[in-house]
């Protein structure tokens, strides 16, 4: 490590957070938190909260959140050990001389991803002896090869608290251990045991082919299904994609990549001799992942699932690659198929044509509004013409636009004249909008990327956990603070289950949603409960927040144009809110 950790337990003790942010946002005292306006993230009504105790902050608004060197890391966009010096000098703590050739940032680095290959040649050991047996079944009972599950570097962990914690201590310090995501610490702090247990193990590699992270089956129908190491320094979830290392040079040969959902359909893909294929391994893509796929192609070829969800993914995933300017095409493949069971059943040059047969996106969307709306009447024809108005809209060239008219309005049965109104209308007030730069630090917000809110996210997260005050938070919502939200469906359901003096567990949770909501319980047990400190209750109160804080930004808005009895009824409606949200 850069700092000894008992530095950093100093610097961590020492710093006043509140006092820190207090630095760099203005804060006031609200109960037990302060709030302020979110430096992350560009906002008109606070929803950034920090505590003293303990010393956290979380942001409703775009849902980062962590302590306070996290906060100096996304402030001061340093990494780490930057960040624990710039906070000791700021309280004055003093900072050891321990400087290596190449800085700390690198030593730490390389020791971690040290630490991560010799895990992964424990786990592929295991694989290949007794204590994987039950991974070799498994992965050899679906079809694959010797040679494939060698190349992919598969690994196994027993049934066992410590089995990886136990060869590996010797040389490596439970603190990395920790850090590295491979251990937890137990409840009472008396000691760690292993992260993955009674798993198969897929280790993640980063694209120069170096383990950065696992994921992990289970293989004794333990949930989640699919379990990942945490972000580290070395591994962040929104910049890695699964299997980029192995199909790096295929990718240029074949000028084009292949993205997938799972690892099978990437270790499947790899054994039929299609090795330009990478996985986004259930998380949605990112800019981030786009510029890293520019620098091999240009050519991105999706191919998700054939569910709802995996549709949409596809959807979401194509806007984030076609922003950075990437030609986007989307697989189809037979009903009930993935790659996976495609390949096996119907080999290498039947999915080599549906590759190269693959639709551009842009059509590919139109004909999936045109299965989605009743185009036969008016009303369909319209939602199906306003389904493709933002794609539309977002192609530069108006002479690509005009050559999808054609085809939208074929498919649509549409007239087209008035097609062609509609387009030009839309452009024109897509002008004349008002263009709010966004802040240097801000990405997407967190919403659209999962389609949650953080505190509907972090609310989830902690009672699929278990945590307490669950049930109470749970109480405080009504059906009129659920409407519209993306997990209204859950939260229902949870309600229902808290209501009836049931306990409020994944298992009774997924018994009683839909298919879409409980792969939204996957994600959400996949990525853990939240590390800012936010309590159940907190997420409650933000729900319940959400309608008077639209409401206040409107009255904010139209206070600048408003005079006489007018202005007066917003100043006295404002007030009325702001009691409103202390009361919450
Ligand atoms: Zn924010």
């Amino acid at each position: 490590m850069a700092f000894p950790d008992s530095f950093v337990e100093e610097v961590r003790r020492t710093a006043d957070i509140v006092r820190y942010i207090s630095d760099h946002v203005s804060l006031r005292k609200t109960g037990a938190s302060w709030k302020g306006l979110c430096p992350f993230h560009q906002e008109k009504t606070p929803s950034f909260n920090v505590r003293s105790e303990p010393p956290l902050f979380h942001c409703f608004g775009c849902g980062e959140g962590g302590d306070v060197f996290k906060f100096a890391m996304l402030h001061e966009r340093v990494a780490f050990p930057e960040a624990v010096e710039m906070i000791a000098r700021r309280f004055g703590v003093t900072v050891p001389e321990n400087r290596f050739d190449g800085g700390p940032d690198r030593k730490a680095r390389e020791e971690m991803l040290a630490l991560l290959e010799a895990a992964a040649q424990h786990f592929s050991h295991n694989f290949w002896t007794a204590p994987g047996t039950r991974a070799r079944e498994y992965l050899l009972g679906r079809g694959f090869k010797k040679e494939t599950l060698e190349r992919i570097r598969a690994g196994a962990s027993p049934d066992s608290w410590d089995d990886l914690l136990g060869a590996l201590r010797k040389k490596f310090a439970p603190p990395l251990l920790l850090q590295a995501g491979l251990i937890l610490e137990r409840q009472d702090k008396s000691g760690h045991y292993d992260r993955f247990r009674n798993r198969a193990i897929f280790p993640i590699l980063n694209e120069g082919g170096k383990v950065v992270a696992f994921g992990a089956r289970a293989l004794d129908g333990s949930e989640p299904k699919y379990l990942n190491s945490p972000e580290t320094p070395v591994y962040q979830k929104g910049r890695t994609l699964y299997g980029l290392s192995w199909a790096k040079d295929a990718v240029r040969r074949e000028g084009r990549i292949v993205l997938v959902e799972g690892y099978l359909d990437v270790a499947r893909a790899i054994e039929a001799g299609v090795a330009e294929v990478a996985a986004t391994c259930g998380t949605a893509l990112t800019t981030n992942h786009a510029r890293l796929l520019r620098r091999f192609t240009e050519n991105v070829v999706m191919n998700f699932d054939q569910d709802e969800a995996g549709q949409k993914a596809s959807t979401r995933s194509a806007e984030a690659l076609l922003e950075e300017s990437l030609q986007v095409r989307v697989v189809e493949l037979p009903a009930g198929e993935d790659p996976d069971s495609y390949l096996k059943t119907a080999g290498a040059d039947a999915y080599r044509q549906r590759l190269t047969a693959a639709p551009v996106y842009m059509e590919w969307l139109v004909r999936r509004a045109a299965g989605e709306h009743e185009v036969g009447t008016p009303q369909g024809k319209a939602a199906y013409f306003n389904t493709l108005l933002p794609a539309l809209l977002r192609i530069e060239s108006a002479v690509e636009r005009a050559a999808w008219l054609p085809l939208i309005v074929a498919s649509g049965g549409l007239d087209e004249r008035a097609a062609e109104q509609e387009l030009r209308r839309a452009i024109a007030a897509k002008r004349s909008s008002v263009h709010v730069p966004a802040s240097p630090a801000h990405e997407a917000p967190a919403q659209a990327r999962t389609g949650l809110l953080p505190a509907e996210k972090w609310l989830l997260a902690l009672m699929l956990e278990g945590r307490a005050g669950v049930e109470d938070a749970l109480d405080m919502l009504h059906d009129v603070d659920l409407q519209g939200l993306r997990s209204e469906e859950v939260l229902r359901a949870a309600k229902g289950l808290a209501a009836g003096g049931r306990a409020v567990t994944p298992e009774a949770l997924a018994d009683t949603v839909g298919e879409e909501s409980r792969r939204m319980l996957r994600e959400i047990a996949v990525d853990g409960p939240p590390t800012t400190g936010v309590t159940p209750g907190d997420c409650a109160r933000e729900l319940k927040c959400r309608p008077l804080k639209a409401r206040m930004a409107e009255i904010q808005r139209d206070l600048g144009r408003a005079s006489g009895p007018d202005l007066e009824a917003l100043l006295e409606e404002k007030l009325q809110l702001k009691r409103q949200m202390a009361g919450l």
